[in-house]
């Protein structure tokens, strides 16, 4: 089966095509040769992630899958959420959205959050959303060098360390886009 990954993230389009079964060939938006940047204007990370996979399912009428992801922060009522990637502003980095949240926390106890990544599926014009989630908790400070966004100062639950100091293999396997990327490997086996 031909999957288009309605992603410009080189990253995520190989980690996605290492883990694909036989029998699926995965081309991400480089290799559409589609350069343009799909604006993600809704509000869930379910609207984000419809919105790019039906935009590039309706351009190549091909099978298309796309993902969002979120930081949701109990004691934030859930921010940054789906604004995750612009929470300091549209000239955002990671440093600076990491800084926002700790600044934010400052004098809080509740440090309780989870990462949040849904998958959308357009498969011959039919939509599935696929979910995963990771418990966890913010940091006082940042730890560790590894991982992207905000993974120095997220901690998983069960574990003594954050995301940015685990090996790649092991934060994929109990990570929120890990547990997505199962949920949709589970049902393109099932329909194989
Ligand atoms: P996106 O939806 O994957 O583009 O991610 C939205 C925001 O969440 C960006 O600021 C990313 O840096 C951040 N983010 C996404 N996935 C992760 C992760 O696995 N760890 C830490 N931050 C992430």
């Amino acid at each position: 089966m031909d999957l288009i990954f309605a992603s410009h993230n080189n990253h995520k389009i190989s980690e996605l095509k290492a883990i694909l079964p036989a029998g699926f060939i995965l081309k991400g938006l480089p290799e559409m040769n589609y350069l343009e940047e799909i604006p993600e204007t809704g509000v869930t990370l379910a609207e984000n992630a419809l919105i790019k996979a039906k935009t590039i399912f309706n351009l190549f009428g091909l099978n298309t899958i796309s993902d969002d992801t979120g930081l949701e922060i109990e004691a934030l009522d859930g921010a940054p959420g789906v604004w995750s990637a612009r929470f300091a502003g549209e000239e955002s980095n990671s440093q600076k959205n990491m800084n926002k949240v700790l600044t934010l926390l400052n004098d809080q106890t509740n440090r309780k959050a989870q990462f949040k990544t849904v998958i959308a599926l357009i498969m011959d014009g039919t939509e599935y959303l696929f979910e995963g989630v990771v418990k966890g908790s913010i940091l006082k400070s940042p730890r560790g060098n590894g991982g992207f966004g905000y993974d120095p100062i997220f901690e998983p639950e069960g574990y003594d360390c954050s995301f940015a100091e685990m090996a790649p293999s092991v934060k994929n396997k109990i990570s929120h886009r890990g547990r997505a990327v199962e949920g949709l490997l589970n049902f393109l086996k099932s329909v194989q």
